[in-house]
């Protein structure tokens, strides 16, 4: 038509119909996959989402943040994004991040994990089951025990029952503070 170029579109997903449109210039591009190189997302333990780009806490309200604290994700990580997108999320991330050392001190979870070195006997089956690998194991006096980084333990509990010696409790629900719970509950 003209010296146009007329491009004829099958839009499947919002009009459910055949349409035509004039271009001054058209562009094919490929659709934008993530990698499938894993090592990145293995060793922060980061999470993915169903597309396989890396999952931020929430899209509007927190969109460079990641739930592992200190760790912040822009550009086309999170998914396919153009140049100025991409930009902007790196200033968020940048801006995020600094706010993180700018403090000078980091707030930690009140409510963590821990460790009864006596009772550890180092199976590793707290460390696999740690969502966030923030158990670790370490050369105590005489033997090889679990140690948990205090910064990054969130208190969620998953290594607790996989230990098999009881070796760990969350600060401030200890087995015997939990059954004291229950004994005052089942008092009244
Ligand atoms: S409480 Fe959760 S985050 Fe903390 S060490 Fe255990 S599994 Fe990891
Ligand atoms: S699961 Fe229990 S025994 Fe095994 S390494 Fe962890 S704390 Fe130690």
């Amino acid at each position: 038509m003209n010296d146009k170029t007329l491009v004829k579109i099958n839009d499947i997903l919002t009009a459910k119909r055949e349409m035509s449109v004039e271009a001054d210039l058209v562009v094919l591009v490929t659709g934008m996959v993530p990698r499938a190189d894993n090592s990145v997302a293995s060793l922060f333990k980061l999470p993915k989402g169903r597309d396989r780009f890396f999952n931020e806490i929430h899209m509007k309200l927190r969109p460079v943040e990641t739930v592992i604290d200190g760790i912040t994700i822009c550009g086309a990580c999170q998914g396919p994004k153009n140049i100025m997108e991409s930009v902007n999320s790196a200033l968020s991330a940048a801006a995020k991040s600094f706010s993180y050392v700018s403090k000078g001190e980091l707030e930690l979870e009140p409510i963590i994990a821990k460790i009864e070195k006596d009772l550890c006997t180092w199976c590793g089956a707290c460390a696999e089951a740690c969502p966030f690998n923030a158990i670790k194991m370490v050369k105590d006096e005489k033997k090889e025990i679990a140690a948990i980084n205090n910064s990054i333990c969130k208190g969620c509990g998953m290594c607790l029952p996989v230990c098999p010696t009881d070796a760990i409790n969350l600060i401030a629900y200890s087995n015997r503070e939990i059954e004291s719970m229950i004994d005052a509950l089942a008092g009244e």
